[in-house]
């Protein structure tokens, strides 16, 4: 099923993202995390790719794991950047014929040891372009966008960045997921800001549960991403007991869950670093 019309037909719920694992351990734990969180009924799990297509087979692998679970949607994510058609076709034929009818199309990252990576001398220079080809070509697909309520961290502000959603948006895209966010006043800023602009997609919150917040932090200053001081050091007066640090950390996700919803936002979307535990507390929570 489509996810535009799972959104539309359950007024609430969870979606769930992982990452494909690289062991087989990893897939073994990746499996069970499946079987727990099944359990929950989401309306949709997702599966990330790495930029360049580093993890196109693992990806494909993990999103069939999930498959087998048949009533579960499954949603890969692609990346177009740096990527030639004739590669993006093969993958989304692929797709297309085993079923799946949901792509979250991303541009991804330019690779790490490239800074002068020119972005304009590509056949896909932005994720608009991979949302335009999916739909020119795979009018059946429904597709996913990024969002970003701090704006993405190469715009210049957040107009422009609200513009450059706006263009993915009439490119065809159905619905969105937000970068994660600690500060819900950002997701609510974003909201205003796309119905001004006359975005009406969906636009699911993207939750990251805190656990460690030292290297959340790491990757929030890379994604764009205020740390709350308040959390920042409440946890950190944790540092040398991780267990006390990450019971500090999940009930913060659970407050910031319980806002969103008491704001009106019934369909959460979260990035579970392929951890059901954490999740399995957070959602007892919120139930
Ligand atoms: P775009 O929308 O193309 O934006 C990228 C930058 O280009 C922005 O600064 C934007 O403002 C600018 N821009 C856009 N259009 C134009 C234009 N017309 N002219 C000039 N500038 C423009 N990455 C992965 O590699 N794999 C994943 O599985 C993955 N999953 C993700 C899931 C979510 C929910 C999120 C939020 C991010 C994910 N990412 C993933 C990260 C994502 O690939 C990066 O954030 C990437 O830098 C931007 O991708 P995008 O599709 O949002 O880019």
């Amino acid at each position: 099923m489509k996810i535009n019309n799972i959104l539309k037909k359950y007024e609430k719920g969870v979606s769930f993202e992982f990452f494909p694992p690289k062991t087989d351990k990893g897939k073994k734990a990746l499996k069970k995390t499946a079987d727990v969180l099944k359990t929950y009924n989401p309306l949709y799990v997702s599966m990330t790719y790495g930029a360049g297509g580093a993890t196109q087979e693992k990806t494909k692998e993990a999103v069939n794991m999930f498959r087998e679970n048949k009533d579960l949607v499954v949603m890969p994510h692609l990346t177009c950047i740096g990527v030639k058609s004739s590669v993006l076709e093969n993958l989304l034929n692929e797709y297309k014929e085993s079923g799946i009818k949901n792509i979250m199309a991303l541009r991804g990252d330019p690779p790490q040891d490239n800074l002068t990576f020119d972005f304009s001398d590509q056949e896909f220079s932005y994720g608009k372009d991979l949302v335009r080809y999916i739909k020119r070509h795979y009018s059946d697909f429904c597709v996913g966008i990024a969002v970003y309520p701090e704006g993405h961290i190469e715009t210049a502000s957040l107009e422009q960045d609200t513009d450059y959603t706006k263009q993915k948006v009439d490119a065809g895209a159905d619905f969105a997921v937000t970068q994660m966010f600690f500060d819900n006043d950002y997701y609510y800023a974003l909201l205003d800001r796309m119905k001004k602009s006359d975005i009406n997609i969906p636009i699911l919150p993207g939750i990251l549960p805190l656990t460690d917040v030292s290297k959340v932090k790491q990757f929030a200053a890379i994604c764009r991403t205020t740390v709350p001081p308040h959390i920042e050091e409440e946890m950190n007066r944790y540092k040398n007991n991780p267990d006390d640090m990450a019971k500090v950390g999940i009930d913060f996700t659970i407050k910031q869950c319980r806002d969103l919803i008491k704001n009106g936002a019934k369909q959460l979307h979260f990035f579970t670093l392929n951890k059901p535990s954490i999740m399995t507390a957070i959602l007892e929570a919120i139930r």
